[in-house]
């Protein structure tokens, strides 16, 4: 496996690229895929940071799934398809296990988990919940190691999605609501309710842009101790913004698309 120290140089694009191959894939529908790809000897990354994969040179940003102390690192992808102007991840789907790809040396982003407040209320589109995930797996892992202390945080993970089957990480935010109640709530929040393909689905319904104001309300979640965190469709970062934001509430956000 590549060593940061041993990272080779693009010549085209003048960046240091370390090379890395594919673990394994878990398709979750025909346009969202788990990936697990292998992590460069001393790559380091906070809880929400992304770092920048890429394929025959072409490189794009993901968020990473995996907390810092697992082995590999686990990304989760949505298909754009190459005739809406998807470019990386068609390539991506294409990918078996022991492919090449390349990382970036460094993780960035600053998109992290602020523990300066005690309520964090997560909202997500779909993939949006992946630094949420990294979170949680992080601040459980230690408090399993005693580092940190179970009633310090408590994480609201508001996660929509059109259709059921795109939750994807459902049934680990729910174990872990079970788990650690005083750490962990999750609500799950299908926007389609009436389309047959979610007619299983008895839980909550609407978008989480038009749920989030009553959800802060009815959880006594107030501006002075909750930091609000918006990630995935811009669309829904625009609307939380719009009614939050004169409510008092501060807000982090990562924009994984612009709109155009
Ligand atoms: C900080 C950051 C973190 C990100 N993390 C993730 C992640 O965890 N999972 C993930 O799937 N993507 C993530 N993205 C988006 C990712 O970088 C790619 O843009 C995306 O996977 C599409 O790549 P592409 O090369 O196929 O298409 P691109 O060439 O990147 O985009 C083609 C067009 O599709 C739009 N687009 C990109 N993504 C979507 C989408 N999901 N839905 C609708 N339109 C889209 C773009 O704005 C553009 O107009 C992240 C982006 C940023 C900036």
């Amino acid at each position: 496996m590549t060593n940061i120290k041993q990272s080779v140089t693009d010549p085209k694009r003048k960046k240091n690229l370390l090379n890395v191959k594919l673990i394994k894939r878990e398709d979750i529908t025909n346009d969202l895929l788990k990936i697990w790809i292998e992590k460069p000897n001393g790559y380091t990354f906070k809880p929400g940071q992304y770092c920048t994969i890429g394929i025959n040179g072409i490189e794009r940003a993901y968020s990473i799934v995996s907390a810092p102390y697992e082995k590999n690192i686990e990304l989760f992808v949505e298909l754009v398809p190459e005739n809406e102007g998807g470019a990386l991840t068609p390539l991506i789907w294409k990918l078996s296990p022991d492919d090449p790809i390349t990382i970036r040396p460094r993780a960035k982003g600053i998109f992290v988990f602020n523990d300066q407040w005690q309520n964090h209320l997560l909202l997500a589109t779909v993939t949006g919940v992946v630094p949420y995930v990294s979170f949680i797996r992080d601040y459980i892992k230690k408090i399993e190691n005693h580092e940190v202390k179970n009633d310090r945080h408590k994480m609201h993970v508001l996660m929509g999605a059109s259709y059921l089957d795109e939750f994807s990480y459902d049934e680990e935010l729910k174990s872990a609501a079970l788990k650690y109640p005083d750490l962990v709530a999750f609500v799950p929040s299908v926007s389609r309710p009436n389309e047959s393909k979610n007619s299983d689905w008895s839980g909550t319904t609407g978008r989480v842009n038009m749920l989030v104001r009553d959800y802060a309300n009815d959880n006594s979640l107030s501006p002075n101790d909750t930091l609000i965190y918006a990630c995935g469709h811009p669309g829904m970062i625009e609307d939380v913004k719009e009614k939050m934001i004169p409510l008092g509430f501060t807000i982090d956000e990562e924009r994984f698309w612009k709109e155009d």
